[in-house]
């Protein structure tokens, strides 16, 4: 993993409450993540007995895409490691709470357009 992503998970995780420590990125093959479509360019998978940390894992897909996507798919994903406390509220996975946190990204709206059209081409 780019250790960049590993610098922007941090600077994320240090402004959220009460965020897990020794949460893991990794790239991920396309068969952990089901069809390439939009929802799954990237997972989040909760700790575990056999290992205790949260791990977000990326499409290889995205190997060459340009950073400001793996970076909000990164913040995107944070979003989830918080979201047990979140969803509280209800909503399901995407509820009103997460998207206001994702949509604050600078990135949301040209990061998504790229993957729709990467979506398109897969
Ligand atoms: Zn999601």
């Amino acid at each position: 993993m780019r250790h960049d992503l590993n610098q922007y998970l941090d600077e994320v995780a240090g402004r959220l409450e009460r965020f897990p420590k020794g949460v893991v990125i990794c790239w991920a093959d396309d068969t952990q993540l089901g069809d390439a479509n939009f929802e799954h360019w990237a997972t989040c998978a909760s700790p575990t007995r056999k290992r205790p940390v949260y791990v977000i894992a990326i499409s290889r897909a995205l190997l060459r895409a340009p950073k400001y996507v793996l970076r909000w798919l990164v913040l995107h994903e944070c979003g989830h490691v918080r979201l047990p406390a979140w969803q509280k509220g209800g909503g399901g996975c995407h509820h009103y709470y997460f998207r206001q946190f994702e949509r604050a990204h600078p990135d949301y709206i040209r990061a998504n357009k790229w993957l729709e059209k990467a979506a398109q081409v897969a």
